[in-house]
């Protein structure tokens, strides 16, 4: 009598940890989830501003460490504002899905590609090494928007202020002189590249 009650009490022992586990796998699931969900943007499945916030603090710790070169792009829509008044607020949504589709086929895996704002986005890159590499990067991601056919009567167009993270950057120094290049690529007729 002893020995069945005391396999029961195993079985159920046995079965009460089964689902314990159970519950802690689909919990962690769950979490993960919401974790990818919090750092996505809906729009364009690319990262937001929640996920840039997260990995710009480990590129910035990434460059103190090992002092590697970690590119740097903030990148705006030309003249949105007036795609949007032109065409309709859904294909302003449509350009913007289609511009990160097409950046997207331009840069690497590990890249980190953001979207910041309304219609800019930020590029992160460990695969870019000088100045040169940069521009010529920086370049081909806007030639590459300036020549996709949006199927609107006009062409799309990007500006673009690059830099590399230098020292004693913090992550709104770096904003700031990205922020001040895609300011001289704006003033100086757009759809450019500036490195500053
Ligand atoms: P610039 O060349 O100087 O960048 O001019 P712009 O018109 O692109 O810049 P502005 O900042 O004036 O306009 C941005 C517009 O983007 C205004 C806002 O209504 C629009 N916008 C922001 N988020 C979205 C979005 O998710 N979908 C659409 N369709 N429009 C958006
Ligand atoms: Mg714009
Ligand atoms: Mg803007």
């Amino acid at each position: 009598k002893i020995n069945s009650f005391g396999s029961i009490f195993a079985i159920l022992l046995i079965d009460f940890s089964l689902v314990i586990i159970v519950i802690l796998i689909i919990n962690k699931n769950i979490r993960l989830n919401l974790e990818i969900v919090a750092s996505t943007d809906t729009l364009t499945n690319i990262g937001n501003r929640n996920r840039y916030n997260e990995a710009i603090e480990i590129y910035l710790n990434l460059f103190k460490k090992y002092n590697k070169k970690i590119a740097y792009i903030l990148l705006d829509i030309d003249f949105f504002k007036s795609i949007n008044d032109n065409f309709g607020h859904d294909k302003g949504d449509d350009v913007l899905i289609k511009s990160t589709k097409v950046i997207l086929t331009n840069i690497k895996k590990d890249d980190l590609f953001c979207r910041v704002g309304g219609e800019e986005f930020v590029i992160v890159s460990e695969n870019i090494n000088t100045k040169d590499e940069l521009e010529k990067f920086a370049n081909k991601i806007r030639t590459s928007v300036e020549n996709f056919d949006f199927e609107l009567e006009r062409k799309v167009t990007i500006s673009l202020g690059a830099t590399f993270i230098e020292k004693d950057d913090t992550k709104h120094s770096l904003f700031k002189r990205a922020d001040e290049a895609l300011y001289i690529s704006k003033n100086s007729g757009r759809n450019r590249v500036t490195i500053l």
